[in-house]
């Protein structure tokens, strides 16, 4: 085998190529089967296969559908992981990668900064059904050490949290849980496929909502789990396809689509949010500026070594509270009053209203939703024209 072969291919390559399978037509851009069945050309075909598939032998879309395996195989790659699942939303996911491999009497250890309803699932769904769960503050490792015990079963975080930004050091804490044994799992939107470095930095299963950045178009709700094989075929994917949280071929075919291009709209998305940042650091209507990539940011150092940028999402604190929040929102005449993030159109949400509503205040206050608050998801819209509509907005603030 000639050198350039041997060697793991870059992301970008991977991205248009990798899980690729073509059918007897020999078509360039990726089919899509359309399928919940397929045919078996006999009744002991049906049953050896019923039996023992192989990875390109389908029985049920719920178990396995080509499109979806050619996603599946693609962002494992990206991943750098052995295999993946993919679910139908990115709750799927992670209410499939923590239930599929935790049973009563586990202990988990999470970071408390989370997604509203990834905090539902280690509050509300889990406890339930007697696992125990502590959460802590993820970005103090020293409340690591002191919640991990020789029984943990899992540790779980978002490795940039939702909304604040809060960066987690994935090596550090991985190292804690390794050394109980308990299994790394890491929320990686907010760092996005593009800047993932989780696994090599020591997460064992990264899930993403794939609705996000690998759509990038806001058209399609999806996730994956990705893990080893072990993982993959022998826990997540019995209690997904069991349970119907499997994602549908459609979605599969717009999310493989999405891969192709989602490095290049990470990357211009990045540059965007992280040129707002810094226009916006000092201006004397908010209070705070956040960003991974800026030097002010409690974590910056940190943000640094771990993602190649600070994603495509920067969270601004109005220092007149929520009524300045507000008239900023509804001043805004580029950037849409909407709750996605990592779309071609930029997104401005009021997390303490809308996404983390539910919360109680104090919780709010510890999580640093502030009522001034505002997420800001940078699209794919011409840079300049971006801080003049946000320059304008505050102005009206
Ligand atoms: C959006 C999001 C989820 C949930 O994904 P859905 O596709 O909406 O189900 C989970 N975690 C994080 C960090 C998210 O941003």
């Amino acid at each position: 085998m000639k050198d350039e072969h041997a060697r793991r291919r870059a992301s970008r390559t991977l991205a248009v190529h990798a899980g690729t399978r073509r059918s007897q037509y020999g078509e360039v851009s990726e089919a899509m089967f359309l399928t919940q069945g397929f045919v078996y050309d006999s009744a002991e075909a049906a049953e050896a296969r019923f039996l023992k598939a192989s990875r390109d032998e389908f029985i049920y879309a719920r178990y396995g559908n080509p499109t979806v395996a050619m996603f599946e195989d693609r962002i494992a790659a990206l991943e750098g992981t052995e295999d993946a699942f993919a679910t139908a939303s990115g709750m799927a996911a992670v209410n499939g990668a923590l239930m599929s491999m935790l049973r009563a009497g586990d202990h988990v250890v999470a970071g408390r900064a989370l997604f509203g309803s990834c905090l539902y699932i280690l509050e509300e769904i889990l406890p339930r059904f007697g696992v125990e769960v502590t959460l802590i503050d993820g970005t103090d490792l020293a409340a690591w050490e002191n919640a991990i015990r020789p029984d943990t079963k899992a540790v779980f975080f978002e490795s940039v949290s939702n909304p604040a930004l809060d960066v987690i050091d994935i090596a550090a804490v991985a190292e804690l849980a390794h050394a109980v044994g308990a299994t790394v799992i890491v929320d990686n939107v907010f760092a996005t496929p593009t800047y993932s470095r989780a696994v090599e930095l020591g997460a064992d299963v990264v899930v993403y909502s794939t609705t996000k950045h690998v759509d990038g178009q806001g058209r399609c709700l999806g996730g994956v789990i990705c893990g080893t094989t072990e993982f993959i075929r022998g826990t997540a994917e019995p209690y997904l396809k069991h349970t119907g949280g499997s994602m549908s071929p459609f979605n599969a075919w717009v999310m493989l689509k999405g891969l192709e291009h989602m490095g290049l709209r990470v990357r211009a998305q990045a540059e965007t949010a992280e040129h707002i940042a810094l226009a916006l650091e000092g201006h004397p209507k908010l209070a705070r500026v956040l960003h991974p990539h800026l030097p002010s940011h409690p974590q910056h150092a940190l943000a640094r070594a771990q993602m190649e940028k600070g994603g495509t999402v920067i969270a601004i604190d109005l220092a007149g509270g929520k009524d300045a929040a507000f008239r900023f929102l509804n001043a805004l005449e580029i950037v849409i009053i909407s709750n996605n993030l990592g779309d071609a159109k930029s997104i401005a949400t009021h997390p303490a209203t809308t996404t983390h509503q539910r919360l109680p205040d104090e919780q709010k206050e510890m999580l640093g939703i502030t009522p001034g608050l505002i997420r800001l998801s940078l699209g794919l819209e011409d840079p300049e024209d971006l801080l003049a509509d946000v320059m304008a907005a505050l102005d009206a603030a």
